[in-house]
């Protein structure tokens, strides 16, 4: 390989060793394939096997180094026999996550239940192991999913919009408190995009055209809109930034 010689800091991942969770749809799928195609061996983690084979599959055949881990999030147990013999991890997106809509009056208990112990306690869990690499290896990023929702409240979708401000403030502490050991902890925040979780959402006639109504761009986003932000704060061109998100939204947080 030549030296490199210009200013601008490299954007690949040669040699790295990612893992993402939730790879096996959506955002987390596309995280997976981007950060391959960036030069990452990525380990992709969801509970549904026959998809992260897939997945495993499309990666290789452009080349890329790819494995399948299957793991529920919200299954503590699981968790730790996922990093159990991980000797090495540089990049974690810590993306597993779901949605339901309801108005506060309706919420079922296991709704709420099921969304805490996913995306609070499933990320911090997921954070912890890969915190205890990271930290012995004193390198290494770490980039959770958050959401506009994790910025501004959503009318018939506060605990998700609640699980999502917990994204961020758990970020920012966990970034203060690792960046002494060199381990870098940032988010995204995406707008409405595209995929199987927003799909009848997105499509319905009445909550599809308000999202959009608050879109600036006037667009919903698509899975490649997201990507290109992940593997950036993954690289070494994102050094020097921890403890913040980078918002993908289309504007919508700027209002
Ligand atoms: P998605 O299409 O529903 O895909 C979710 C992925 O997570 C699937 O691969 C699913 O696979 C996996 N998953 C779900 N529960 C899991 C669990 N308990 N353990 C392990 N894996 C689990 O969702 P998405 O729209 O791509 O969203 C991904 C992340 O982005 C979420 O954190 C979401 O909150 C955030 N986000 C999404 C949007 C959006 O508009 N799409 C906007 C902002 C933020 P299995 O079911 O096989 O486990």
């Amino acid at each position: 390989m030549t030296e490199r010689k210009g200013i601008l800091p490299s954007m690949r991942l040669d040699g790295m060793t990612a893992l993402v969770t939730g790879a096996g749809r959506g955002i987390g799928r596309g995280c997976a394939q981007a950060l391959a195609e960036a030069g990452a061996e990525v380990i992709c983690v969801s509970r549904t096997r026959s998809e992260l084979e897939e997945l495993v599959a499309d990666i290789e055949a452009l080349g890329g180094k790819a494995r399948a881990e299957t793991c529920d999030v919200s299954e503590p147990g699981q968790i730790e026999a996922l990093f159990e013999g991980l000797e090495r991890l540089d990049v974690l997106v810590n993306n597993a996550g779901m949605s339901t809509v309801h108005p506060v009056t309706e919420i079922p208990v296991e709704n709420l239940d099921r969304m805490l112990n996913v995306n609070c306690r499933g990320m911090v869990l997921v954070a912890k192991g890969a915190a205890r690499i990271m930290e012995r290896q004193q390198s290494g990023v770490m980039i959770n999913l958050s959401s506009t929702y994790g910025k501004v409240g959503r009318a018939t979708n506060s605990v998700y919009a609640a699980t999502k401000h917990f994204v961020e403030g758990f970020t920012k502490s966990i970034a203060l408190e690792l960046a002494p050991k060199g381990v870098r902890v940032c988010a995204i925040g995406p707008t409405a995009i595209e995929t199987p979780m927003t799909t009848d959402r997105l499509n319905d006639p009445v909550y599809g055209p308000d999202l959009l109504s608050r879109i600036p761009m006037g667009r919903f986003g698509q899975v490649q809109d997201v990507v290109g932000a992940v593997v950036f704060l993954a690289s070494p061109a994102a050094a020097l930034i921890t403890g913040t998100t980078i918002m993908v939204d289309g504007g919508w947080t700027a209002q």
